[in-house]
């Protein structure tokens, strides 16, 4: 999923296509978050998911010198961004792999201030377009960017102009033209995993441009595993029931392990687990908050992953295409990945809903069908190793990512707001950053300063009390 920056005009793609992003490429470490099996002692704050937000989270109450615990549910960390290196042989990003804008991505920075031994390289600017078995001409392609382009625009100018909130697709001219298809599949199910007319324009407004990308050789899960090390995270521990209200100055979190208190708690789960009510609250979760997840549901958004043996496609190393279409029956390539011969056949919105919702094998047929009908037989005959995943069928994410229903882009500032000793991290927490690792990454580094923050305030005010309740483990065994 590459975002919205495709309204540039050629010239602009010339000019991005020159700025390199580089490598930082040194000894390779192996890297491992601080896996503990059993449940910590109490500590200053929990942490519930580790994921981009959660260890962003975890590092900053680390770096002010409070203690911390990440609770995470599944048996790895990363959450919706993740590298399987197993089933291909070579990294298969199973959901993020676009690190976008690494200029400024706080992710990709810490990469290259870091120098942790992996190769980050730039994508390819731009994008094909595939007409039935031809590319599209030159001519045809200056008419889709435009067409990009004035859709981002009529999107924007019905956002700042009107006074309630609209679907994006109802902000496109009625007239839109021959490209309509393309253009609202890259803008929608592409871009967000929602189609237009489930989408909020003011939201899709909001959203930043995503102009330059870049990948991570390893994986960006990789990437994000690596920045994990030494965040002390607990596995296969889901939270079932979190007590924010049981006893003054502390939050208790139940889980099949037992229970651990905290001063305060960053909650970090999708906004589809949030709404799900699998973790129980008390007293209840605020009717506010609640709300608010609901109107920023998951969309839907998956990877057909096809190892292509002899590169019968024909592409370049990460070239992404797309196909002219009038029919919502369609889905994004990503050639070549990191120079393999592993394909990303993405689908996304409600034809990928519903198509994720059959099975595996479905999704497999309908990706290797489709690009056979782009680039004949030959194709079928190539495809070794498969793939797929179903992000709404896994419990502790039940998405892809968060787009605002209409009307809902209030609600990522809802989902800012502490409720008591809580705080909410997570992409769909971030104004323009949402549905992207970068904005998950910032949103828990604001949460982490919020918890410190109220951490501090316990402590200044009730240091004896506190001090004696919170001794360090080790202290207390010494007498
Ligand atoms: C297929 C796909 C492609 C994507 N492509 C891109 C891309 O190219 N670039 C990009 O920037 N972004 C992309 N995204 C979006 C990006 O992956 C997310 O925005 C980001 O990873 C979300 O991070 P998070 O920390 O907010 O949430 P999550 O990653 O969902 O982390 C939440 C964590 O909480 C855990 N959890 C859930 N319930 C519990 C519980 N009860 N107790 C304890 N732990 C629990 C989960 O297991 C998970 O690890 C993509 C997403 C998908 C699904």
């Amino acid at each position: 999923m590459c975002g919205r920056g495709f309204g540039n005009q050629p010239e602009t793609m010339s000019v991005l296509s020159r700025r390199r992003f580089l490598a930082a490429a040194t000894a390779f470490s192996a890297a491992r978050p601080a896996f503990a099996q059993n449940l910590p002692g109490d500590k200053d704050v929990v942490i519930i998911g580790a994921g981009a937000a959660g260890i962003a989270a975890a590092r900053k109450v680390q770096a002010a010198g409070r203690s911390v615990a990440v609770l995470e549910a599944t048996d790895h960390v990363g959450g919706r961004c993740v590298t399987d290196t197993t089933t291909f042989g070579v990294p298969f990003d199973r959901g993020a792999h676009w690190i976008h804008s690494p200029d400024v991505n706080p992710v990709a920075k810490l990469v290259l201030t870091n120098r942790m031994g992996l190769e980050v390289n730039p994508a390819p600017p731009g994008q094909k377009i595939r007409i039935g078995r031809r590319y599209a001409r030159e001519g045809e392609m200056e008419s889709f960017l435009s067409s990009l382009v004035r859709a981002n625009r009529a999107i924007g100018d019905v956002a700042r102009a009107s006074k309630g909130d609209v679907a994006a697709a109802a902000a496109l001219p009625k007239e839109f033209g021959e490209w309509r298809g393309t253009v609202e599949f890259v803008l929608g199910p592409y871009a967000t995993g929602k189609d237009l007319s489930d989408l909020s324009a003011a939201d899709l407004a909001q959203q930043a441009e995503r102009e330059t990308a870049a990948f991570c050789r390893q994986g960006f899960g990789t990437l994000l595993q690596r920045l994990a090390q030494g965040v002390p995270v607990t596995l296969n521990t889901p939270a079932t029931q979190i007590g924010w209200g049981t006893r003054a100055g502390s939050v208790d979190i139940e889980t099949p392990k037992g229970q651990i208190s905290a001063r305060t708690v960053i909650v970090t789960v999708s906004t589809g687990v949030l709404a799900s009510g699998s973790i129980r609250f008390k007293p209840d979760f605020p009717k506010r908050q609640l709300d608010a997840a609901g109107r920023l549901k998951l969309g839907s958004y998956d990877h057909v992953a096809l190892e292509l043996a002899g590169n019968p496609l024909g592409l370049q190393r990460d070239d992404l295409m797309f196909e002219k279409t009038d029919n919502v029956r369609t889905a994004a390539l990503l050639a070549n990945v990191n120079g393999t011969s592993l394909a990303m056949v993405d689908v996304g919105g409600r034809f990928g809903r519903e198509l994720s919702a059959k099975s595996e094998a479905d999704m497999v047929a309908f990706a290797v069908d489709w690009l056979v009908n782009m680039f004949g037989e030959d194709v079928r005959r190539a495809v070794k190793r498969t793939a797929a995943t179903r992000w709404n069928a896994d419990p502790y994410t039940l998405g892809a990512m968060s787009g605002a229903a209409v009307g809902g882009q209030p609600s990522r500032k809802i989902l800012m707001e502490p409720v008591g000793r809580m705080f909410f991290a997570g992409e769909a927490a971030h104004e323009t950053l949402w549905g992207s690792v970068g904005g998950a990454w910032e949103s828990g580094e604001r949460a982490a300063d919020l918890a410190v923050k109220r951490v501090q305030q316990d402590v200044s005010g009730r240091e004896p009390e506190t001090k004696r309740r919170r001794e360090p483990e080790t202290k207390r065994k010494r007498r």
